[in-house]
């Protein structure tokens, strides 16, 4: 058995096709929309805002006075306009940018708890169905920081019980289908917390919520440790949309991060 971390990767989010976006907002707005364009896009610190803050605009066509004759005045910066968004709760402009994580070495008690969260998200997770593990990487939660030892030794005699069990089967021999079904049958004798992966898109919007939830002290805390790494990334990568979160550090030494805007 091997003790492992949980780690947490930001491998994609939303990138903009300038060019077009740029012929688009001459068409919509001409002139004033494309030195929005060059003003925002100078300022802004990523495409995923910038593309959220397009989708908002375009609603009113508020890229500047005089597109809109109803409009008689606009939000000059980007952290006021999306402030303003997320205030009357109009969450559906934060729905166009994603961005998808990388869950490694986190056990079977957080995948089950993130699936829950059925809105906005795309799933991939290792098939235990397919993937026959020849050790057992297990994630020390810290209550069992002094029983370390224990849970080493409770580990191993499941591993030496499985791998018994698994040589019981002459594998060379088997197809492809029936070593499947063997391993399926198998995976039910590891214990919950074995490490896995799992791969998680999700939109803004989702990501918000998921964060407010699951860093909530009443939260497991595994799933504590890995968002409140989503939420310090979050709030690095794109200011402007989490910008009302705020942390508490707690004794095990994660946050909870709670929004000043809870219902976006
Ligand atoms: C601390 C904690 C303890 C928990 N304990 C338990 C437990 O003991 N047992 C248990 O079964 N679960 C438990 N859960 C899971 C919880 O009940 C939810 O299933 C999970 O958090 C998903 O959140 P969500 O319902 O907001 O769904 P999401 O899929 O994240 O949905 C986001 C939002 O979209 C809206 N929405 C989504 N689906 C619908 C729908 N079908 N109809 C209308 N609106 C919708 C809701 O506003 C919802 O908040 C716990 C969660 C937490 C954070």
């Amino acid at each position: 058995m091997e003790f492992v971390e949980p780690q947490v990767y930001l491998i994609a989010e939303s990138k903009i096709n300038f060019d077009q976006l740029k012929t688009m907002l001459a068409s919509v707005g001409q002139e004033t929309a494309t030195k929005w364009l060059a003003r925002t896009e100078e300022a802004s610190k990523s495409q995923g805002e910038l593309l959220t803050e397009v989708a908002g605009r375009i609603c009113y066509k508020s890229f500047g006075v005089g597109l809109n004759p109803n409009v008689t005045k606009i939000r000059e910066s980007s952290r006021d306009y999306i402030d303003n968004t997320l205030s009357k709760g109009d969450g559906s402009i934060f729905e166009h940018a994603t961005c998808t994580f990388a869950f490694l070495n986190v056990s079977r008690v957080f995948t089950h708890e993130l699936v829950r969260h059925r809105v906005g998200v795309a799933i991939s997770q290792e098939s235990l169905r397919y993937v026959r593990p020849t050790h057992v990487r297990f994630w020390l939660p810290p209550e069992f920081q002094d029983k370390k030892k224990e849970v080493k030794s409770i580990i191993e005699q499941i591993e030496h019980n499985y791998h018994e069990l698994e040589n019981s089967y002459g594998w060379d021999k088997l197809n492809f289908d029936v070593k499947k079904r063997i391993t399926s049958a198998l995976r039910r004798i590891m214990p919950d917390g074995m490490a896995t992966s799992i791969v998680w898109s999700a939109n803004h919007r989702t990501i918000r919520h998921v964060i407010s939830m699951r860093t909530a002290e009443s939260a497991e805390v595994e799933i504590r440790f890995v968002f409140d790494k989503v939420a310090r990334l979050m709030k690095e990568k794109f200011p402007l949309i989490y910008q009302d979160f705020e942390y508490t550090e707690l004794e095990d030494k994660t946050r909870s991060w709670r929004p000043k805007y809870n219902k976006v």
